[in-house]
């Protein structure tokens, strides 16, 4: 095989491998080569081409190395500066030769100047068209993808995949007999890498151009397409039936557990425990996702379907991203379960990484006998050694923080009889609904929309980290009243190190700041065992004051504490610090949280930090606040590891392009079942390989 050169790589690495890739590559911007300004006519600050005649050409020393060039059109005179030059340079430029000249004109006291300008011999007939500068890296100059795309156009196949009847809304519009048609895949794509100069760039930079409406609307159509693809798919695939059980004489477990909760479900509950519940009694595995706010009771939820589940006979599995979380999220569910289970001989199961050999698989045997009922985990519980008897049930909590690979190993491990399990994740990270419907179109949701009654308002207030020893007195005060509070102490530049010490040293300044007080420290490097006995004694109200790093989450679910302060929380993401912000206002007590920002040196917060701790201050409303994260952060981080699919847009934009995604919406199913070769191809033209992330 011939070894690639550099660039061939760097294509490959930025997977531009077919002719239609790089056909999609589009411009970033585009440079006007097109015309000559006459050097009379530039002006300061333009960006122009110039013809002219070198005139002069020298190096000089002073203030430093530096080539100076003046040109000369007859109309006017033009100095060049390069401050980094080769003798090729100096030859090509010398003194009577003839330069195309393009660069920004600087109108100086001296005259007219450029600095660094792009030249080039003056020959050869000015081009048609703007010409495209493409995002690319160093190892791939321009001029080498340049006409990697323009060979690729010429060459690439662009059959229609759209019949006339599901065009999408973009009209042409003709200047002498208006509206006409519409533009084509080919018009779009030829027009995009080359466009006319007379074209408004405007409408090039913000995509609002139809050739660029066009393109949108594929993209978001190929996305609906491989998502109804993928909700089909699942929907041939068989799964147990779990209906709740009715035992006679003996209460069904779900019953059990409904008598033993301390209180009653809210209606919102009752509605989302209805829709799992439907999906589960159906022979098409469940793809639901339950989303509710921190705090609105998914866990209770979980457990409901769980209960039915095994009283069908059938094993559940739970899995929380970490160990701490698994032990956290569950805690109360297995409190309630355990019982419940022992009573009829079962058991539950806990899988983590860190277990001893000889415990973990005593647990491995439990699981493929079926004497294990629940299994409670980290991603230990999708690790290939574990066998199910007959698993039915996959929980997943926080599923964002589970990668694409993952879930697509957890549908296969569930294998059973050739059936998939029934598949529910949780997340308190509301998808916003442009979302929901382009990127989790194969998802089916079920929302909590309404907290448990009693809870207090949360009070929010943003002070600068200057006034930390005034935050610091008032924890005081709050743990003399009864309350407790949690210190959070940000990652700082992902080293766990750094991290470790900046919460170490806040540990001691707060023990020094509040004698008397029984200040606790939680972070990712303690053992196991240590870190339950400080959870334990927050839990019991016997430590006032838990300082911790992100690395560990506080999730931990105690009412009495009333006061959650984070630190340098401008570096903090906004759903993060909305679910940190959820451990307090559990109770019945008057919460607050305390976002203390640091400006640097600068002096000054950035844009998106400013914008993240403003909506903080002004909601608590987990829908709100995913909707601004959407727009401070774009989709890339709602989606996690997804995104790791390359399956982001890479043109259409959500926020903007609604009415194209209600029109690929529509039209997926329609190309689907009127034009199935049709959808394919437009599948494979967009996503080629890549459409099997989406369907994890
Ligand atoms: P999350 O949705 O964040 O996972 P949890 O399931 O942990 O929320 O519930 C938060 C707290 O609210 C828990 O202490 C839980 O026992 C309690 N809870 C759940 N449902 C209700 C309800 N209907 N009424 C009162 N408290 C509830
Ligand atoms: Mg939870």
């Amino acid at each position: 095989m011939v070894e690639k050169t550099p660039a061939q790589k760097a294509l490959v690495k930025l997977g531009l491998t077919r002719d239609i890739d790089l056909a999609l590559h589009l411009p970033l911007r585009y440079e006007d080569e097109t015309r000559i300004t006459p050097i009379r006519n530039a002006r300061e600050g333009d960006m122009v081409q110039i013809e002219a005649t070198v005139t002069a050409c020298e190096v000089q020393l002073r203030p430093r190395r530096m080539l100076k060039v003046v040109v000369d059109d007859g109309t006017g005179s033009c100095e060049l500066t390069f401050f980094s030059f080769y003798p090729s340079h100096q030859k090509a430029m010398a003194v009577g030769a003839r330069l195309r000249v393009r660069g920004e004109v600087k109108g100086g006291f001296w005259g007219r100047q450029m600095l660094h300008p792009a030249f080039r011999k003056a020959e050869g007939e000015l081009p048609a068209a703007l010409t495209p500068v493409y995002p690319t890296v160093a190892q791939l100059p321009q001029a080498y993808l340049r006409r990697a795309v323009a060979s690729a156009l010429a060459r690439v196949e662009l059959p229609e995949t759209l019949p006339p009847e599901l065009q999408p809304p973009v009209a042409r519009f003709d200047r002498e007999n208006g509206l006409q048609g519409t533009w084509s895949l080919r018009e779009s794509l030829l027009f995009l890498h080359h466009p006319t100069p007379d074209v408004a760039l405007a409408t090039l930079q913000d995509h609002s151009h139809p050739a660029w409406q066009r393109l949108k609307a594929e993209e978001l159509l190929a996305q609906q397409l491989s998502q109804l693809t993928a909700k089909r798919e699942r929907a041939r695939l068989r799964a147990p039936e779990l209906r709740p059980a009715h035992a006679a004489g003996a209460l069904a477990l779900h019953e059990q557990l409904l008598a033993r909760l301390p209180f009653s479900l809210t209606l919102a509950q009752r509605r989302v425990g209805a829709e799992i519940a439907q999906d589960m009694a159906r022979s098409v595995p469940m793809h639901r996702l339950l989303q509710g706010d921190v705090g609105s009771g998914k866990t209770v939820v979980a457990a409901l379907a769980a209960t039915v589940c095994m009283d069908a006979g059938w094993q559940c599995a739970l899995m929380a991203p970490t160990e701490i979380l698994a032990e956290q999220h569950f805690a109360k569910l297995i409190g309630w379960l355990e019982p419940l289970l022992a009573a009829r001989g079962q058991q539950v199961a806990w899988l983590v990484g860190g277990q001893k050999k000889k415990q973990r698989n005593a647990m491995l045997e439990h699981i493929a006998s079926g004497a294990a009922a629940l299994v409670v985990g980290t991603h230990a519980v999708i690790q290939e050694q574990v066998r199910f008897k007959n698993l039915a049930l996959a929980v997943i909590d926080e599923q964002h923080r589970f990668g694409v690979a993952q879930r697509l190993a957890l549908r296969q491990k569930l294998e059973h009889d050739g059936m998939e399990p029934h598949l529910l994740m949780m997340s308190a990270t509301p998808i916003p609904r442009t979302l929901a419907m382009s990127y989790y179109a194969d998802l089916d949701v079920s929302t909590i929309d309404e907290l448990p009654p009693g809870r207090t308002p949360i009070v929010t207030k943003l002070i600068a980290d200057s006034r930390k020893h005034e935050v610091m007195e008032r924890i005081g005060a709050q743990v003399a009243a009864g309350r407790q509070v949690y210190w959070v102490c940000p990652l700082i530049e992902e080293s766990e190190a750094l991290d470790l010490s900046n919460a170490t040293a806040t540990h001691v300044e707060l023990s020094e700041a509040l004698p008397g007080v029984s200040v606790g420290l939680l972070h990712s490097r303690m053992p196991t065992a240590e870190k339950k006995a400080v959870m334990e004694e927050f839990k019991a109200g016997r430590m006032g004051v838990l300082v911790s790093t992100t690395v560990i989450e506080v999730g931990v679910d105690v009412p009495n504490a009333s006061l959650m302060v984070i630190e340098h929380a401008e570096r903090f993401g906004l759903s993060q610090l909305h679910q940190l912000r959820g451990r307090v206002g559990r109770g019945a007590a008057a919460s607050a949280c305390v976002l203390l920002y640091s400006t640097g040196d600068s002096g000054r917060l950035g844009e998106t930090a400013k914008g993240r701790l403003k909506a903080m201050a002004e909601t608590t409303d987990g829908f709100e606040i995913a909707r601004r994260d959407l727009e401070i952060r774009g989709p890339g981080e709602f989606l996690g590891a997804r995104q790791s699919g390359d399956a982001l847009l890479r043109f259409a934009d959500l926020a903007t392009d609604t009415a194209l995604l209600d029109w690929a919406r529509a039209t997926a199913p329609q190309l689907l079942d009127g034009h199935p070769l049709l959808a394919e191809q437009h599948i494979q033209r967009w996503l080629g390989g890549k459409s099997d992330y989406l369907k994890a």
